[in-house]
């Protein structure tokens, strides 16, 4: 799954892994847990992050491989590859078939999607402090816990940073892809059921 930050990719993801019943291997979740802990390396990946910036590929690369020999059924991957160097180890490194989906919209709808997103530690809903505060200010609408999830990329500056990243390095991958022909492209500026449909057409149709 390729796409800006905020086409939604994540969500849809989740959604298509939920009715395949196949793993979806976040690698930006993968790199959080990561970033939580207080090693040398641990602080340099949440330091990275948080400026929106990307990751280095070795890392990533490493346990994305593992992950994928270790799973007969196929896995989704969202957020990787992330630029040509992930997308030509994968290539080099996995003998399964690859179906690339790209979420395509508008960058500059992108940026208030994600700044100022932040979420109930408790039940998960998602609220927004531009587009969507909860009713009461520290009380969640749907569960009423107090504890709210903030991302720390998630900040303007950020996600100006992560649109930059995008653009320079990920948006190459859209071109090798669809070179290689395995690339689908679908319009992200949807409703989440309408996206999840045609998401699940295509991979249906692979
Ligand atoms: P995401 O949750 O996909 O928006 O990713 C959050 C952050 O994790 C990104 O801004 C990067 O810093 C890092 N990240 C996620 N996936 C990758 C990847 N494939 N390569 C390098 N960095 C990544």
């Amino acid at each position: 799954m390729i796409g800006p930050p905020g086409s939604g990719k994540g969500t849809q993801a989740a959604v298509l892994a939920a009715k395949l019943k196949i793993p979806h291997l976040s690698t930006g979740d993968v790199l959080r847990a990561m970033a939580q802990s207080q090693t040398a390396e641990g602080l340099e990946l949440h330091r990275i992050m948080t400026e929106g910036k990307l990751v280095p590929s070795e890392m990533v690369n490493k346990f994305v491989l593992i992950s994928l020999q270790s799973k007969i059924t196929g896995c989704i991957l969202d957020g990787y590859p992330r630029n040509l160097e992930q997308a030509k180890f994968l290539t080099q490194n996995y003998q399964g078939k690859i179906q690339a989906i790209y979420f395509k919209i508008d960058k500059s709808l992108v940026a208030e999607r994600v700044a100022g997103r932040f979420s109930c530690n408790h039940c998960g809903k998602i609220y927004n402090r531009y587009l969507s505060q909860p009713m009461t200010d520290t009380v969640c609408d749907k569960c009423g816990s107090h504890d709210f999830l903030f991302r720390s990329d998630d900040n303007l500056a950020a996600v100006t940073a992560r649109l930059d990243a995008y653009t320079t390095e990920t948006e190459p991958v859209v071109k090798y892809y669809t070179t290689k022909g395995l690339l689908k492209t679908l319009r992200a500026d949807r409703s989440v059921s309408e996206i999840s449909e045609e998401l699940l057409s295509i991979v249906k149709s692979h």
